[in-house]
């Protein structure tokens, strides 16, 4: 919802290291075992592998990125980048209660094929686990089982929350959005109502 409103590509480092998975890029690195713990991969890798990124055509005129940054080592090596690069971020915090997060997360289920991503109640598939796009059979990603989902939010509050904290005192854009009472389309309009305030402010000066 968010590349279609804000037309910039939607970078995700969670679907890119599952993506190098799938391919054997990890064979013999211990990238997966990693993620089935439910704990986060080497910052050295994944600021790495987004530098990369970030460096092709597509995201020359702006980018989300989703999943990242998550430790304060990402965040100070993502702002150098974008102090060198003249890049300006706005960080958008969606704020949800723990039991809700877990609600979601438990009930969520994707696609293999396409990806698409459902929630066996808010947004169940047409056909009982099967996908609408395509019709296969839908999957429940190794790491939304709910011990280790435990284990991701547990890493979420010792080494992501402290990142609000950097952005917040470094003086950066940070908007919190209520993201608990409403359904993903009122988010997503949220976040694109925020950031076209933000551009209109930034037209401005
Ligand atoms: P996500 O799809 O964003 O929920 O990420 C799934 C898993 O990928 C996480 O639990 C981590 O193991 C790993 N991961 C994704 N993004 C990062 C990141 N920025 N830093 C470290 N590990 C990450």
């Amino acid at each position: 919802m968010l590349q279609q409103c804000l037309g910039v590509p939607h970078i995700s480092t969670g679907d890119m290291l599952r993506e190098r998975i799938r391919k054997g890029a990890e064979a013999g690195s211990d990238v997966a075992a990693t993620m089935h713990a439910g704990a986060l991969v080497s910052d050295a890798v994944v600021n790495k592998m987004v530098e990369e990124r970030l460096r092709q055509p597509d995201a020359a005129n702006g980018f989300i990125l989703d999943g990242y940054p998550r430790t304060i080592d990402q965040a100070e090596h993502l702002c150098r980048w974008f102090d060198q690069g003249g890049i300006h971020e706005v960080v958008i915090h969606l704020a949800v209660d723990y039991n809700v997060i877990i609600a979601r997360l438990t009930g969520r289920r994707q696609c293999p094929h396409c990806g698409t991503l459902y929630n066996i109640v808010s947004h169940p598939p047409k056909q009982d686990e099967l996908c609408d796009l395509d019709g296969h059979r839908l999957a429940i990603r190794d790491d939304d089982r709910e011990e280790v989902i435990r284990g991701r939010l547990d890493a979420y509050g010792r080494q992501t929350r402290p990142v609000l904290e950097f952005f917040r005192s470094a003086g950066r854009e940070v908007h919190e959005i209520e993201a608990e009472n409403h359904p993903p389309e009122k988010i997503a309009q949220k976040i694109c109502q925020t950031l076209e305030s933000h551009d209109r402010t930034e037209n401005r000066r």
